[in-house]
């Protein structure tokens, strides 16, 4: 039952396998294999709009299923792949099965694709979007690509013009986990991003008295909406937190409150019962430690 859906994704393995120089070589191996093998899948989290609950679309979170591990945690492989120059092959194979799957949705609904600021970098990925677009038959502006401030601290001027070939296509541009990366403000005045997503460590404690995330969240906010910018509050877990979020003006909520990250096929059955209207789901959160 679990299996696939997003749950229960666990860290332990790279912990024990970046433990030493020969089990991280087995990990790069094995992602080597795995991208052979076809061991990745896509799940896919609702991304809902605050006003009135609808879907507005979905993030493709790529999943890892180790033959003998089991279920391994991107924040584990996604680094390791981009030190080891696979998050090439592994970003195309996200860009292009993300855009087919979505393609098969209704055509308000739009995908995100989190982008590497390794991608970000190479000259070739306006060209690698413009193919998966096309392959699939996605409108360019149902596709929305993530990246995080990670992408600053790579060589500027290319920078920008990977924004301007990017925009030139016609896909939205989100910047993810706003707050936690280098935070220098500058980088808002020029990039041209779609939609600011407030890190969930923002959203992490709101609901408590005296809690300082409220405010910064309400800055961050008033800052993107003078930009003309939308903004996703991420990682809201209860209806208290949507409540909160919602008064602090944020477009846009994700989290589990609104469901865990699923599989393709259980999204395609639920949009193709014309089911556009996300209702928050109570269940207890255990968090990590
Ligand atoms: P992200 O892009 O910020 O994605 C959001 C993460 O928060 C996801 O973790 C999601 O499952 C989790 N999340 C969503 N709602 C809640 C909530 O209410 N509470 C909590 N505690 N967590 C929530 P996931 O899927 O494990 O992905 C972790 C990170 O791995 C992503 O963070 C992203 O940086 C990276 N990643 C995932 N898929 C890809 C991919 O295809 N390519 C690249 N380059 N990176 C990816
Ligand atoms: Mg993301
Ligand atoms: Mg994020
Ligand atoms: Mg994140």
């Amino acid at each position: 039952a679990a299996k696939g859906d997003g749950r229960g994704v666990h860290r332990f393995y790279a912990e024990e396998m970046l433990a030493g120089a020969k089990h991280r070589q087995q990990l790069e191996d094995d992602l080597r294999t795995a991208l052979g093998a076809g061991d990745f899948h896509l799940c896919y989290q609702p991304v809902v709009g605050t006003a009135d609950a609808r879907i507005v679309g979905y993030e493709a979170l790529v999943r890892w299923e180790h033959p003998v591990r089991g279920l391994v945690s991107p924040a584990d492989f996604v680094p390791v792949a981009e030190e080891c120059g696979l998050i090439e092959a592994l970003g195309e194979w996200v860009l292009r099965t993300a855009c087919e799957e979505a393609a098969r949705w209704p055509g308000s609904v739009r995908v995100a694709v989190n982008v590497s600021p390794v991608q970000f970098a190479n000259p070739q990925l306006p060209g690698i979007v413009a193919s998966a677009l096309a392959h699939a038959g996605l409108a360019p502006d149902r596709l929305e690509l993530e990246i995080t401030e990670g992408v600053f601290l790579n060589d500027s001027t290319a920078t920008d013009q990977m924004f301007r070939a990017l925009k030139g296509l016609g896909v939205r541009l989100a910047l993810d986990d706003f707050g936690t990366g280098y935070s220098s403000l500058g980088y808002l005045r020029s990039a041209p991003f779609d939609k600011i997503k407030i890190d969930q460590s923002f959203v992490r404690g709101i609901a408590q008295p005296g809690n300082r995330n409220a405010a910064i969240i309400k800055a961050i906010v008033t800052l993107a909406e003078t930009l003309g910018m939308e903004t996703t509050a991420e990682g809201v877990e209860v209806q208290d937190e949507i409540d909160l979020v919602r008064e602090l003006g944020c477009s846009h909520i994700q989290g589990y409150v609104y469901g865990r990250p699923t599989r393709a096929e259980h999204i395609a059955g639920r949009l193709d019962g014309g089911e556009l209207h996300a209702r928050p789901i109570g269940f207890k959160v255990s968090r990590a430690p």
